[in-house]
């Protein structure tokens, strides 16, 4: 297995090592040691429900008994396209795939089939996957033109051409790349909250110009909410903002932990979809049973009256609670939390409002805080090669005598750090 893992950022950078688990319930993870830690990363966010809810791993149970079925079509594949519909407000038409990745890339081709144009523009530091177009201006800010450099060996320098990355956040930066490039763009895709760099919300009025540009030049815009979605409420950061994207991405806890994964949008643009369009999409294992009726338990629970008032409540507890456990370690560090997700800043202390401002978060000291985290019993991932925070999760199993015992250990953690060991980047 190259770099030892069977998905490139399992290894925990902090750690210098894997850390190979043997099982999780609820809102533990258990090493093979036998070592129980309280789990802030949460599947990186496809586990927001827990480890295993009961509701899902019921459904799960019912998937079996009625056999595995794969490329079939049933009642249940039509009632969860119907409630996206009723939950989502981009939501008119509904096609499903298992990833993340693969719903972002169909996104922009339904786009790209839609508009009969080529080129994407993307904002730098959001992630989409791990395909060719969203490999470019990811993790390197372009220049003043918006060409940016691939962020993978092996993306074709004709894939770069087509991709224009801008700053998250800066309305001129934006204006100007519409102005230049607004004839020839496809989509505009975006993630809404970018998690992917920490946490950094969009600022409501940019994306209300990103809504109006868009509609004026005829560009698919795209959320990406495969991370956002049912992150603070049921209808996503589109609910929360009140902006209505053209087409959405949906996932990771769409399937409350198993693999499915959405793109809805407007009726008239998901129509390029085949069959009747000219844009194919399906998959052998695309809507697998399983994963349709976990999503169903998983709608239901996080539809449930309460849930999300809950939620929010206990992660700005928890939020608050981690800058208090900095501000007494003498840490300089910035908190930011939108729903059910936080990031830590270390050695910044004012908010982050794009990809330059948590590119100056330091890794070293927030690496030290996961290795103090882990040695207490809170796990905390590292992805290796990161520039910017890692974005961590509440989730409903999290129960009050958790978030307190991580926050005591958190303290601890904090205190075993010495501020003056790491030097600001
Ligand atoms: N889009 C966003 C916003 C994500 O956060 C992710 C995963 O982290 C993806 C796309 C890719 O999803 P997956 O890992 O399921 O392929």
């Amino acid at each position: 297995m190259p770099g030892g893992v069977t998905s490139g950022s399992r290894r925990n950078e902090a750690l210098g090592r894997t850390l190979y688990f043997r099982e999780a319930a609820g809102s533990r993870l258990v090493d093979i040691d036998g070592t129980t830690y309280i789990d802030f990363t949460g599947g990186s966010g496809a586990s927001m429900l827990g480890h295993g809810h009961p509701r899902v791993d019921a459904a799960i149970r019912t998937a079996l008994d009625r056999g595995t079925m794969c490329t079939a079509e049933t009642e249940a594949h039509v009632e969860l396209a119907e409630r996206l519909c009723e939950l989502i407000p981009s939501a008119e038409s509904v096609r499903f795939a298992s990833t993340g990745t693969e719903a972002t890339l169909a996104a922009l081709r339904v786009a790209r089939g839609a508009t009969g144009r080529d080129k994407i523009l993307r904002f730098t530091g959001h992630y989409h996957g791990m395909h060719d177009a969203v490999l470019v201006g990811w993790t390197n800010a372009a220049d003043p033109t918006g060409a940016a450099p691939a962020d993978s060996a092996g993306v074709p320098e004709a894939v770069r051409d087509l991709v224009i990355a801008v700053p998250f956040n800066d309305e001129a930066a934006f204006t100007a790349a519409i102005e230049r490039h607004g004839s020839e763009l496809a989509a505009v895709v975006l993630e809404p909250v970018s998690y992917n760099m920490g946490c950094v919300p969009a600022d409501p009025a940019w994306l209300r110009t990103v809504r109006e540009q868009t509609r004026r030049h005829g560009i698919v815009l795209i959320f990406d909410e495969i991370l956002s979605g049912f992150r603070m409420g049921i209808d996503g950061a589109q609910g929360m903002y009140g902006v209505t994207p053209d087409v959405t991405t949906l996932g990771k806890t769409l399937g409350g932990g198993w693999p499915i994964s959405a793109v809805v949008g407007r009726e008239d643009v998901m129509r390029v979809l085949g069959p009747g369009g000219g844009v194919p999409l399906s998959g052998t294992f695309t809507t697998h049973l399983s994963a349709v009726l976990a999503a169903l338990a998983a709608l239901d629970v996080m539809s449930a009256d309460g849930f999300y008032d809950e939620l929010n409540a206990r992660s700005e507890r928890f939020v608050a609670g981690l800058r208090e456990c900095f501000e007494a370690a003498g840490i300089p560090a910035t908190v930011q939390g939108v729903g059910a997700r936080f990031a830590m800043y270390f050695g910044v202390t004012e908010p982050v409002r794009d990809w330059e401002g948590a590119t100056r978060s330091n890794v070293a000291m927030s690496r030290a805080l996961v290795r103090e985290a882990i040695a207490r019993g809170v796990y905390f991932a590292d992805f290796p090669g990161r520039k910017v925070p890692m974005h961590y999760g509440i989730g409903a199993s999290h129960s009050d005598a958790d978030i307190d015992a991580a926050l005591d250990a958190l303290g601890a953690a904090a205190g075993a750090m010495d501020p003056a060991t790491y030097e600001t980047p």
